[in-house]
């Protein structure tokens, strides 16, 4: 676990964050400090606004992955002015889609544990640093399966962070944790939202200023059809072992071509040049000659049948590619030049994981 943290540009800093945290001071004379996990969602911004009113000195924390985009965190931070910590979860992620101790969701989200695990991991943080709590923009029984009173008490309990979590918009619906037990928060500022209705957010929303925020769902590839699919097909063919192989499924289209290889196709220059730059001594790179082309990277002991089909596809992706296309492979400093017949790109979809 890596953590980046990012402060915010101070131009519109509000150094009311500042007396408050003065005025709102708890046990032992100061002010409460903890993490608040930040998506992005209004949600998660008012978990941040509701614990910076009462005095509380929080910062926020985003967890990163090649599944999970952060860009609305990194905006919901910016307009918040409160410091974000970007950590690195790829290897807990990919550990939880190995064995998800609670299984997965509708798709390959295995949302318990990596709720849980997220805590845990901001808790461990939270400890290290001697603050007080972490924070969460849940919401009880807004989501009718994963934010009901069991759900949110298993995570909490799975997190290994009970003492320490702070659901601010529904708090007074639960038990108190040892920050409000403890005098260190307020517990009577903290509120008690329930049920799906977003009034009372959009309300809180215009009460703090927030006047953009994404719609709840989006952040997460895990939930996302398509992109499961590429997810399975890597996991039962090739395994999770390979990280690089891990963030290239958000790059390219990907084929299961019929000998058993996959090929991945650059969709755009930006990926046609990561391709490449990514390539390793183990791959096969594929490039058009002549003729503006998608960069193709397959396993360089994949067979020449297969080798044979990626030169097609690769052709059948050129711009314009008239009846034959001259495709370049390239192995380390070897290089060899061959004519193909394009193929259809609706022929190729057959070999694209479903
Ligand atoms: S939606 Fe994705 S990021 Fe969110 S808890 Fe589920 S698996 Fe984790």
């Amino acid at each position: 676990m890596t953590n980046n943290c990012e402060t915010q540009a101070c131009a519109c800093h509000d150094s009311r964050h500042d007396e408050m945290a003065t005025k709102g001071q708890g046990r032992a004379g100061l002010a409460a400090r903890g993490l608040s996990l930040l998506s992005g969602g209004l949600d998660s911004m008012l978990a941040v606004c509701v614990m910076r009113a009462q005095g509380c000195h929080v910062e926020a924390i985003v967890f990163d992955s090649p599944f999970f985009k952060i860009d609305a965190a990194r905006a919901a931070a910016a307009a918040l002015d409160v410091r974000l910590h970007v950590v690195d979860f790829t290897t807990d992620i990919v550990g939880l889609l190995r064995h998800p101790p609670h299984g997965f969701g509708g798709a390959l989200n295995p949302c318990i544990d990596c709720h849980a695990l997220m805590i845990r991991r901001a808790g461990e943080m939270v400890v290290s640093m001697g603050w007080d709590f972490v924070a969460t923009g849940e919401v009880l029984n807004q989501r009718p399966m994963s934010q009901n009173r069991r759900s949110l008490d298993l995570v909490a309990r799975a997190s290994g962070m009970a003492d320490l979590l702070i659901r601010p918009l529904s708090a007074l619906r639960l038990d108190p944790t040892r920050p409000e037990l403890d005098g260190r928060v307020t517990r009577a500022r903290l509120l008690d939202l329930e049920g799906r209705s977003r009034r009372s957010q959009m309300d809180l929303a215009a009460q703090y200023g927030i006047r953009e925020y994404p719609s709840p769902a989006g952040g997460c590839l895990l939930t996302e059809k398509l992109f499961c699919a590429k997810l399975r097909d890597l996991m039962t063919r090739d395994g999770l072992d390979h990280l690089r192989d891990v963030s290239w499924l958000r790059l390219g289209r990907h084929f299961r071509l019929p000998g058993g290889a996959k090929c991945v196709v650059g969709r755009d220059a930006g990926e046609n040049v990561r391709l490449q730059a990514e390539s390793t001594p183990d791959d096969l790179v594929l490039r058009p000659v002549g003729v503006p082309g998608p960069t193709v990277v397959l396993p360089a002991a994949a067979s020449t049948s297969d080798r044979l089909t990626a030169a097609a596809i690769c052709a059948g992706y050129c711009d314009n590619p008239g009846s034959c296309v001259r495709i370049r492979l390239l192995h380390g400093t070897e290089r060899h030049d061959e004519d193909i017949v394009p193929l259809a790109r609706a022929s190729a979809h057959q070999w694209m994981p479903r």
